[in-house]
């Protein structure tokens, strides 16, 4: 039996779509011999950082309680820092998500008064809650942190006119979103972070620039630091966990105020001196030396997944050849069912729990059901191929993640074929 009988006997997927897919490979070839070599750049990249760190078997022994002169702990953050071009780092279990990762490192560097800029519009959903753009109770803005932004040009241009407005003497933070999010806005790539933050310095100098870096980290050759902003942080169950990390988030950038993120995270004096690590650190090493990697795989699957549903008519954020910023796919797919079917079949084509039907449900913090197709070793983890939408015109789903690209491949196909026969159109 070849590999397309084996997925026709086993999953049920038809000749023709398995014929287009081939088609849709070939032409996507030479995008992958490019993913390729940037992932072959960044495994060079954290080889080198562990290596010049001198990670060693010593480092893999966690500690407990409060967690002083943890070394595992404290060479896995130097090496993050070196990674990501920083002077210091903070990689820790206790930071619990991306969100939590964002928000100790907004509310350790802001005090009463001062003001976050968004250059790129509303930051991602669950950091409207913690600036308060969305009531919450503990918000920053119960603590008289206000917040302003500018919105893009066409969803992909800075509106440079709009962003000298909106900075004033109370800006004391800019707050850049590298990935778009659940938004169909275009993601921002290194370079336009850059051309972005020079503008800014010249406007004002003293201000703290923080990179939202979730789903971006690995995808360019480049990180925020060196584009030159101060501090970026984002979370270990996506890219740099690497699939294996099983919680925590992390903060990078300048000493001082890595600092002051870890006086919020456990007290002011105390900082990154505590902290077990509690049994998870070799996890930590190993997915973030396969994160250069698992990326690549992610990447795949969503340029192969744009293609494809382009053939198929449908519209795609970003398309199949634009360049890439994140790992994230979305693709508008016109009604509820295909949503949901597309779901499914990407839920059905997963390692782990495969036989689990996803249906819409309403999540907190969102004003409509929210679909999830997750069969993810890791609960939660969008490195691992994940698929969620909000069951709302114009019914886009987001797609992302694949530890392995033959995976990837398979959840597309699935998806996109239950979707198909399961539409009386065709
Ligand atoms: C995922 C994500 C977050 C929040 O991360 P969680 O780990 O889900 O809390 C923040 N910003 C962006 C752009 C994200 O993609």
């Amino acid at each position: 039996m070849n590999n397309d009988e084996f997925i026709t006997h086993n999953f049920g997927i038809d000749k023709e779509l398995i014929n287009l897919s081939k088609k849709v490979l070939s032409e996507v070839e030479y995008l992958f011999k490019e993913i390729d070599e940037t992932a072959e750049f960044n495994q060079l990249k954290v080889l080198s950082a562990m290596q010049k760190n001198r990670v060693g078997e010593a480092h893999f022994s966690s500690t407990t309680g409060y967690g002083y002169n943890d070394l595992g702990r404290d060479a896995l953050e130097d090496v993050y820092a070196d990674i990501f071009r920083a002077e210091s780092a903070l990689v820790r279990p206790q930071l619990i998500s991306g969100t939590h990762a964002l928000y100790v490192a907004l509310s350790g560097n802001l005090r009463p008064g001062d003001e976050i800029f968004s250059p790129a519009g509303l930051p991602y959903d669950t950091l409207q809650g913690v600036i308060g753009i969305r009531e919450e109770k503990g918000s920053l803005k119960e603590y008289g942190i206000t917040f302003n932004c500018a919105e893009l040009i066409d969803e992909k241009d800075f509106d440079y006119d709009a962003i000298k407005k909106g900075i004033n003497e109370k800006t004391r933070l800019i707050l850049i979103q590298r990935s778009k999010g659940y938004t169909t806005r275009q993601s921002l790539s290194i370079d336009k972070i850059r051309e972005v933050i020079s503008f800014i310095r010249n406007i004002k100098k003293d201000v703290i620039i923080l990179v939202d870096n979730c789903y971006g980290e690995f995808v360019e050759k480049e990180e925020p630091i060196e584009a030159g902003a101060d501090i970026a942080a984002g979370s270990l169950i996506k890219n740099p966990g690497g699939g294996l990390a099983p919680s925590g988030g992390y903060i990078v950038g300048k000493e001082e105020y890595v600092e002051n993120a870890a006086y919020r995270l456990t007290a002011p004096g105390i900082g990154k001196e505590a902290g077990p690590t509690l049994g998870i650190l070799p996890l930590l090493f190993q997915g973030l030396f396969l994160a250069p990697q698992t990326v690549s795989m992610s990447l795949k699957s969503a340029i192969f997944a744009a293609k494809l549903f382009e053939e198929y008519g449908f519209e795609t954020f970003p398309k199949w050849d634009d360049k890439r910023a994140d790992i994230v796919q979305a693709v508008n797919l016109k009604s509820a069912e295909n949503v949901i079917n597309f779901c499914r079949g990407i839920q059905a084509a997963s390692p782990v729990d495969s036989f689990v039907t996803p249906e819409p449900w309403d999540m907190p913090g969102y004003d409509c059901p929210v679909i999830m197709a997750a069969g993810t070793f890791v609960s939660g983890s969008s490195i691992e191929l994940s698929a969620d939408a909000p069951i709302k015109e114009p019914y886009t789903v987001f797609l992302q993640g694949g530890l392995s690209f033959y995976h990837g491949k398979l959840g597309i196909l699935l998806g996109l074929w239950n979707m198909l026969s399961n539409n009386d159109e065709h």
